[in-house]
Parts: C-alpha cells; sequence; structure tokens
C-alpha cells in the first residue's frame, strides 16, 4: 500500500488533498472495505453524498438497467423522458410554491454557477451577498461566494466582482440574528445597493461552515429583505438536501420559502447529477441556450436520483435521520465531555464543536477523528477553524452498525484524551 501513496504522490499534484492513507476496494451501504482488507463505518459518506447508503440495490439497478439503454446523449441535443420525469417530481416536492421548473447540472458547484446566472438574468442585476462560513463550491464565482479564505481561495488571484459577505448567526461565533441582519444592512450602506443586489445566497444548515443552523428569525428577515427590494433568494441544499436533516429539504423547517433551490450529492446516491429548481417565471429568465453543459442531467445521474426519491420514501429516511439524529444528539450529551461547547443540527445533519471562535481546540477535534481512524470509523471535520466534528453516515445504515460507530466514538473521546 505505502507504494500506492508513493505513486499517488509522484502522480498527483500538491492541491488535491487527501485524507486518508488506504484505499477503497468495496463499499456497501454504511461499510467501505479496504484494499488491504479492514473494514471502516463511513461518517463521511463521501462528503454527504451517501443518505442512501453505498450502492444502494435499487440505485444501482435502475443505473444498471440505463447502462443497457444509453449512457449519453446530450440532453440539449437529443432528450430523454428520464430527466422529464425527474423535473416534473423534483418540482412537485420543492419547498417553493407556485409553479416550479428544475434543470440539471453535474456538480454542486455547477448548480450554484447557473442559479446565479438565472437570478442575474432575471433581476437584470449584477451583486450577490453570501455568507461568512458558507461553502458554494470551488470554481472561481462558488469560490468567490465562498467563505472561507483558507485552503479555498487563497492564491487563485482575483476572484469575480459582485459578491459581498454578510455573517451568518453562530453562537460559538457570537453571532446574533440581529448582528447578522446588520452586517447586510451594512452592505447595502457601503458595498453596493440593495437595488443592484440580484440574490442573498445561503445555506440553511451551513456545511463545511460547521452544519450552523440558520434561526427561523435569520431565514424570515433575509426573506423579507428580498421582499423588499426585489432580490432573488437562494438556498443552497447541495449537502442539506436529501433527507439528511429529517426533512427532503432543509427548507421545509422553516416558515418561508426561497425563490431557488439548489441540490446535488445525495439526490443521485452517489453518482454525478446536481440540479437547480426555482420558481417558473425566474427560471424561465435566461434565454434558449443560456443554460446546460455537456454533461448536465446525464441519463445515469438521473436514473439514480429517481431511485434515491423512491427510496427515501419507501425506506422513511427522513423518519430514519430524525431517530439516527436523536440517537446522536443524546449520545454526544452522554458524554459529558468538557471539550464540548455545542452540539448542533437538524435530523441527522448533526456535528459537534470544541471550543468557540475565539479558543478553538482544533487539536481536539483532529485527535478525535485520528483514533477513529485508527479504530477503523471514518469521520469529517469543518467549521471555520476545524474545530468542530460532523457526521454524515449513510441514512440507511444498520442500527447495529451505528450503534458500533458510538462506541467507537467514545473510545475514541477518550482516547483523544490521553
Ligand atoms: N454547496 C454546498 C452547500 C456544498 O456543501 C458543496 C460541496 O461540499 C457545494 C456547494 C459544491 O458541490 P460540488 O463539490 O459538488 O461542486
Amino acid at each position: 500500500m505505502s507504494d500506492w501513496i508513493a505513486r499517488m504522490r509522484e502522480a498527483i499534484p500538491n492541491g488535491a488533498s487527501v485524507m486518508c492513507d488506504w484505499f477503497a476496494e468495496q463499499a456497501d451501504n454504511a461499510v467501505i472495505t479496504t484494499t488491504d482488507g479492514r473494514k471502516f463505518i463511513d461518517f463521511a459518506g463521501g462528503i454527504g453524498v451517501l443518505n442512501t447508503g453505498h450502492r444502494h440495490p435499487k440505485v444501482t439497478a435502475a443505473v444498471a438497467a440505463q447502462l443497457d439503454k444509453f449512457t449519453h446523449t446530450a440532453f440539449q441535443v437529443v432528450p430523454y423522458y428520464s430527466y422529464i420525469e425527474l423535473a416534473e417530481r423534483i418540482n412537485r416536492l420543492v419547498p417553493v410554491s407556485g409553479k416550479v421548473k428544475s434543470q440539471f447540472f453535474s456538480s454542486g458547484a455547477e448548480a450554484v454557477e447557473n442559479a446565479v446566472k438565472i437570478a442575474r438574468s432575471y433581476t437584470k442585476r449584477n451583486g450577490v451577498i453570501a455568507f461568512g462560513g458558507a461553502f458554494h463550491g470551488r470554481t472561481m464565482m462558488t469560490l468567490a461566494l465562498t467563505g472561507k479564505v483558507l485552503p479555498y481561495q487563497a492564491d487563485f488571484g482575483a476572484m469575480p466582482a459582485g459578491v459581498f459577505h454578510a455573517l451568518y448567526p453562530s453562537s460559538t461565533q457570537h453571532i446574533s440574528v440581529e448582528d447578522a441582519i446588520k452586517s447586510i444592512k451594512r452592505i447595502f450602506k457601503s458595498d453596493i445597493a440593495p437595488q443592484d443586489v440580484a440574490a442573498i445566497i445561503l445555506e440553511p444548515v451551513q456545511g463545511e461552515g460547521g452544519f450552523n443552523v440558520a434561526p427561523p428569525a435569520f431565514m424570515q428577515a433575509v426573506r423579507e429583505i428580498c421582499d423588499e427590494y426585489g432580490i432573488v433568494m437562494i438556498a443552497d441544499e447541495v449537502q442539506s438536501g436529501f433527507a439528511r436533516t429529517g426533512k427532503l429539504f432543509a427548507m421545509e423547517h422553516y416558515a418561508v420559502q426561497p425563490d431557488i433551490i439548489t441540490m446535488a450529492k445525495s439526490l443521485a446516491g452517489g453518482f454525478v447529477l446536481s440540479g437547480v429548481s426555482g420558481k417558473a417565471d425566474i427560471m424561465d429568465a435566461p434565454r434558449k441556450g443560456g443554460l446546460g453543459g455537456t454533461y448536465a442531467g446525464n441519463p445515469l445521474g438521473v436514473a439514480a436520483a429517481l431511485a434515491v426519491l423512491d427510496v427515501i420514501e419507501e425506506e422513511q429516511l427522513c423518519a430514519r435521520s430524525q431517530q439516527l439524529g436523536e440517537r446522536l444528539t443524546g449520545f454526544l450529551k452522554g458524554l459529558n465531555a468538557p471539550e464540548i461547547t455545542e452540539i448542533r443540527g437538524l435530523g441527522s445533519m448533526i456535528a459537534v464543536e470544541f471550543g468557540d471562535d475565539e479558543q478553538p481546540n482544533a487539536a481536539f477535534a483532529a485527535k478525535v477523528q485520528q483514533a477513529a481512524m485508527a479504530q477503523n470509523l471514518l469521520l469529517l471535520t469543518c467549521g471555520a477553524h476545524g474545530n468542530v466534528i460532523r457526521f454524515l453516515y449513510p441514512l440507511t445504515i444498520e442500527d447495529d452498525t451505528f450503534e458500533r460507530a458510538l462506541a467507537i466514538l467514545a473510545e475514541s473521546f477518550t482516547q483523544a484524551r490521553a
């Protein structure tokens, strides 16, 4: 295996940082088997892609069936029924009222890029307001929207213009709802007139930023600002979507609705697909041919997504998400760990923070992660300082595997203190 690590270092550049020093051979539901036969419980889910688990039999069967028909035509050249079926289904499911339309792309970043293009085209305005701690992707526009300089933006030169960052509420960063709203109004005073702002984009639960949950009063206030100035409200649900928070979309937890929703990751259960859904009049703004992409709405991803929606429904994964999240939260509280400052989240989008913005304890998060890794449990960190551990296990995880992971987690906390 060390030979492969040497080959990886030789063949792949520095910018592609890799977390594990082992390699995947096989993966089933919540377990990844390594090339040397170890079995890891996967609490990373390919960064939130596997709410329906690795290789869900219904998802792989749907993709296999599609493989026997055709794998690519470019939807904008030769269309296929399944894309339309998926759009119709998603249109019915997204928490956006009135007539809704959807278009599919490949990556989450591509979905966000297109959401911004749609909002600009609709409003004929340029500015976009995003939030500190946000993560929207690694393409130039989404990088500009991302509210974390290291390691994402640094060294990559000037970002696209017209993007401004407001504060996102967070108790451990000592940012109240009032502070956050004031920061938007400050942007209107010092950076850009609200009449020049095309969109405000926010994650209802910040993913990379540390699973900070938008308080309802904040969401309400953002909606009101958007309504007052004719700004398009975009909810980026790339990480929070598809039952992760106990609802199909995290925005269903709120009394207000966005105009546009971006989605990707668990939409297609391990296959490549993203989407943008929104109010039909907004979605229809770009001229014919203004949106698209060679692989956008690839038939394999679309087949997977239709199966994912069936699985979420049939296996009641929203309820399962809620149940697992409650078990995890109770377990974390029961650890009574003095290092924990906050346990937060919605449904199964749960994270635990060590220290706070002033005294982040990233070292403890890293030690827990390493101790878990040594015991075959895969965990991810996140947050402004890397001092948060987030849990992104498949919602299809078996009870005994989940309990085994919690036992490893408890032991990892003990070892992290040694
Ligand atoms: N938006 C959010 C909220 C995300 O969490 C991510 C990825 O982590 C993205 C956008 C970018 O998605 P992708 O990596 O598929 O481009």
